[in-house]
């Protein structure tokens, strides 16, 4: 960890490859005149924590609260913790445009993905490469932008959703930034569930560039696509269904809930509305029901299928199961096929 004030006065908190601008939390305390602030961070950074409250106290007299409760993503906020405070900082992720009172603090990636995006050139087949990352990574679009330009391609860098704050950034839910106009993508990052998500939606192929561990892949789809198929398989006989819904700020989609529950209806089934917090196993192991359908964030139902004793789906795949959409639109966000 370090720790300094750069020739600018600014101060700046470095971790491993991650930056973060303490100086902008400093200029937010004295523009709002705060006097007790609100700091949330997503697991990976809740190790630092601490050393960040005490740096801010050693710059301003202020009370500051840390939240306790898990954080999965800027969709994630302790509503709680914004009326405790003044302002609340939210670490890790860019704003999703939904929490106007929430300052988003992101950590910035110093680590070099020159080597490794330059592995990807002799894997490329097209001619126009997008290009996508995560928050962490989009200072270096341009960079990569112009290390392709050299070599003959035509970068794409497509702009995403309200919900989306940089062009080429996609989140685990939105790949809305990734339209597929063009030939192939390169991602750059760490994980597969952004780059398969991607691959799946705009049905391109994805190179992964991963600058932590100098890995250079394709990506195949394929074994995530026959596990949701045997989920869905798995559901075929259901008749009693949960629709979750999240009471987290950037994850409940009661609307959407609600218009599952009568598609399924339709189809003589029966659901219920489940609304919670965090989803977890054992949540919702008391529930007798046949099946759940997750509205709340993708990953759970995907990232932690194997965790789940009864089949959970998400959106897209209820409609595989009950027909309203064929195999080949498959796709891991969560618009419903009349709203397309
Ligand atoms: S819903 Fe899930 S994938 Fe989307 S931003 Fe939130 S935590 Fe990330």
């Amino acid at each position: 960890m370090q720790y300094n004030k750069n020739k600018n006065k600014e101060i700046i908190y470095t971790i491993d490859d991650l930056e973060i601008d303490i100086q902008l939390i400093l200029n937010v305390i004295d523009e709002r005149g705060a006097t007790a602030i609100g700091l949330q961070f997503p697991e990976g950074l809740k190790r630092q924590a601490v050393n960040i409250s005490r740096i801010i106290q050693q710059h301003r007299r202020v009370e500051v609260l840390i939240s306790g409760n898990p954080c999965f993503g800027a969709c994630d906020i302790d509503t709680r913790l914004i009326e405790l405070t003044d302002v609340l900082f939210h670490f890790g992720h860019s704003s999703q445009g939904f929490c106007k009172e929430v300052v988003y603090v992101e950590a910035r990636s110093k680590i070099d993905v020159a080597p490794v995006v330059a592995r990807t050139i002799k894997m490329l087949s097209g001619k126009r490469i997008g290009i996508i990352t995560t928050v962490q990574h989009v200072h270096k679009l341009q960079e990569i932008q112009d290390m392709l330009a050299a070599e003959g391609f035509e970068c794409v860098i497509e702009e995403g959703d309200a919900h989306i704050a940089y062009p080429g950034q996609v989140l685990g839910c939105n790949f809305s930034a990734a339209r597929g106009n063009c030939d192939e993508y390169i991602y750059v990052g760490g994980g597969e569930f952004h780059p398969t998500g991607a691959s799946i939606t705009t049905r391109k192929n994805i190179i992964i560039a991963n600058p932590y561990n100098n890995s250079v892949y394709k990506i195949n789809p394929e074994p995530l696509i026959r596990r949701r198929c045997a989920m869905i398989a798995k559901a075929f006989d259901a008749a009693n269904f949960g629709i979750i819904v999240s009471t987290k700020i950037g994850q409940e989609r009661l609307a959407l809930a609600g218009a599952l529950k009568r598609k399924i209806e339709e189809h003589n089934k029966n659901a219920d509305l489940i609304i919670m917090d965090l989803v977890t196993p054992e949540q919702l192991l008391g529930f007798k029901l046949d099946a759940f359908v997750n509205t709340a964030c993708p990953r759970i139902a995907i990232d932690d299928s194997k965790r789940f004793n009864i089949p959970v789906l998400t959106p897209v795949e209820l409609e595989i199961l009950i027909g309203e959409r064929e195999w080949k639109e498959f796709a891991m966000d969560e618009i419903l096929a009349g709203d397309r």
